[in-house]
């Protein structure tokens, strides 16, 4: 039997890589390359890394550090079957210490390495806050109710999803898709957007919750670069009508349960369900308030009608008997007086 040695060494050698042994074959193949000290770019106002030449959202810090250090490390070329294991720990709060092991294979010689890097956090801010600490902004959404002062709770329910859409686009990749401030005013709320789509997508996220309609007005504010620079008014106002306004339409009296592009009620004369579209109803007023309902005496029943002392006059008044009615003749029920007549509350 012929003994097999390495002819570059002349050790004794089972397996041969090109001819040589696998010392002599892996020589001074460096599998891990890595520079010693990295530096990795994270805003310390909203978290956003600075990856592969931009600035994108946030995540988990050592997810940051692990990638930091994947994009920074060389492997050798005829590596293949790699197996990498990247561990970050900690050391104070702008170091880590990321420990790398590799295990793969060269032409099928197996090889492993391991070294050590140290990856730096430098605190930058990052383009979206540095644009929001500039008060840069290029719209401002207006939000008003048409021909009455929007409530607390709507303006409430308005920013809530106007911050949703803004967080739903950066997280599609938006950076401009912020809300510089909030102004509260008496007759609503203005919100300044970092960009003119934001603007239009809150604009229509709104008025799928509410109803409503909205605007646009351009304004121009300068030149960049030789461009024009607008800023972008959005008028975005909410349905004149809300739950539990008692309205007439088109000759019907309706005790309002939603308002946007259909109006919803109860019509309180019949009791019967009531949807319209509401551009298609020709004349329409606000005449009371569910709040404003006052209790009366149910005098009798007839069937069809019903008989209802009037609670400021005491005369007893006849009206159409609403679907809804399931009181009897003496009891008390709630009635709203209106100029279209009095009427029963469902
Ligand atoms: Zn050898
Ligand atoms: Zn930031």
């Amino acid at each position: 039997m012929t003994a097999l040695f390495c002819p570059k060494c002349g050790k004794d050698a089972g397996v041969f890589y090109d001819n040589v042994c696998s010392q002599c074959f892996i020589g001074d193949k460096k599998l891990l390359e890595c520079p010693q000290v990295l530096y990795s770019r994270i805003c310390p106002t909203c978290g956003s890394i600075f990856k592969r030449g931009k600035w994108s959202l946030k995540e988990d810090e050592s997810e940051t550090i692990i990638s930091c250090v994947k994009d920074a490390l060389k492997l050798e070329k005829q590596a293949c079957n790699i197996e990498l294991t990247i561990s970050p720990k900690q050391l104070d709060y702008s170091r880590y210490g990321v420990h790398v092991e590799a295990i793969a294979k060269i032409k099928d010689a197996p090889v492993d390495a391991a070294l050590d890097v140290e990856v730096r956090i430098s605190w930058e801010t990052c383009d979206t806050c540095s644009r929001i600490s500039g008060g840069y902004f290029e719209g401002i959404v207006q939000v008003r109710a048409d021909g009455r002062l929007p409530t607390g709770e709507e303006l409430e329910r308005c920013k809530n999803i106007a911050g949703d859409v803004a967080v739903r686009a950066q997280e599609k990749g938006d950076r401009l898709a912020f809300i510089a401030k909030t102004e509260e005013l008496d007759e609503g709320a203005d919100l300044y957007v970092g960009s003119i789509k934001l603007g239009k997508q809150i604009c229509r996220a709104i008025i799928d919750v509410f109803g409503g309609k909205f605007s646009e007005s351009p304004k121009l504010v300068g030149q960049k670069n030789g461009e024009d620079l607008y800023r972008i008014t959005f008028a975005l106002r909410l349905p004149e009508f809300v739950r539990g306004d008692i309205i007439s339409a088109d000759g019907m009296v309706i005790e309002v349960q939603s308002c946007g592009k259909h109006v919803s009620g109860i019509d309180l004369e019949t009791g019967k369900r009531f949807i319209e579209n509401f551009n298609d109803l020709m004349e329409v007023k606000k005449l009371s308030r569910r709040e404003d309902a006052v209790p009366a005496v149910l005098v009798s029943d007839e069937g069809r009608t019903i008989q209802v002392m009037d609670p400021h006059t005491f005369e007893t008044v006849t009206i159409k008997r609403p679907e809804f009615l399931s009181a009897e003749a003496g009891n008390e029920i709630k009635v709203v007086k209106t100029a279209k007549g009095i009427f029963v509350m469902p």
